[in-house]
């Protein structure tokens, strides 16, 4: 059985990084690096090309009616800069009070490797997987998955699953893990404020007529609710579904740790101290 630590290492120390060409022998050892671990396991393998860069496309099949679970990943990492504020360098990873620091190791390579090591200490068991399973491990993740839903689409019928399994996102605390049931969407426009055809004079007409940056800046105050109202989330959520009411209490309890996680984090950075991930 691979050691899944010193595995994780060895990932991090291929610098993913999908943003910037410089990077590109990075991104080739880091699909490499996971083409052959599943490779090992049994699967067969599939680098798909993209205009940017490659999909692993893995499955490994067993009876027709097994359950089809689906995997997502991603291999790149974002940019590791401002190298200043790391304590020690991104791409070599440093373990200390058992946490390990290095670029990607939470976003998104531990993940994807912790289902790998599962899939590996299973199968070490002499058992077959009681499932049908893929991973779909992308490489442009960091930069807005260009090329995924052209995948997805000339993929379909191998796709279709049961369940997808993406574990991409955080958990509030160490003592708080998460299954996350759903992210809120994003919404992006355009706003132009037209004023006045001409400079006017502050003493004049200040105070009588909106000052276009004074009328954008309370549009957009309005738009949003410093306090988080939470019996209006609650009305709202059980509307959609009730089971999501303990999920509210939850966060209503555990809202000021990850504030105070914030702040102490906002620190460290002031001190110079990165606690980066
Ligand atoms: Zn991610």
């Amino acid at each position: 059985m691979f050691d899944p630590v010193e595995k994780l290492k060895e990932f991090i120390r291929h610098p993913s990084v999908s943003t910037d060409s410089k990077f590109r022998a990075g991104m080739k050892g880091a699909q490499e690096f996971v083409s052959g671990l599943l490779g090992s396991l049994g699967f067969s393998v599939d680098v798909v090309k993209t205009d940017l860069h490659p999909i692993i496309f893995a499955q490994r099949g067993g009876e027709k009616h097994w359950p089809h679970v689906l995997i997502y990943g991603h291999y790149d990492v974002q940019p590791a800069k401002p190298l200043e504020l790391w304590t020690s360098p991104p791409f070599e990873p440093r373990i200390e009070s058992g946490a390990l620091f290095g670029r990607g190791s939470s976003d998104n390579k531990g993940q994807h490797l912790a289902h790998l090591n599962a899939v590996e200490a299973f199968l070490k068991t002499g058992t077959e997987l009681p499932c049908n399973l893929t991973f779909v491990i992308e490489g442009e993740e960091e930069v807005g998955s260009e090329h995924l839903g052209e995948f997805l689409k000339n993929n379909r019928a191998e796709l279709k699953c049961d369940a997808v399994v993406i574990s991409d996102n955080g958990i509030p605390s160490l003592r708080h893990p998460a299954l996350t049931y759903g992210l809120r969407g994003i919404m992006a426009f355009e706003i132009i404020v037209h004023g006045p055809s001409r400079d006017l004079h502050s003493g004049i007409y200040g105070g009588t007529l909106d000052n276009p940056a004074m009328a954008l800046s309370q549009m957009l105050a309005k738009l949003y609710d410093a306090e988080v109202n939470y019996e209006k989330l609650k009305q709202t959520t059980a509307e959609n579904n009730p089971l999501l009411i303990s999920v509210v209490n939850e966060m209503e309890k555990i809202r000021p740790g990850i504030l105070e996680t914030i702040r102490s984090q906002r620190r460290n950075l002031q001190a110079g101290q990165s606690r980066l991930k």
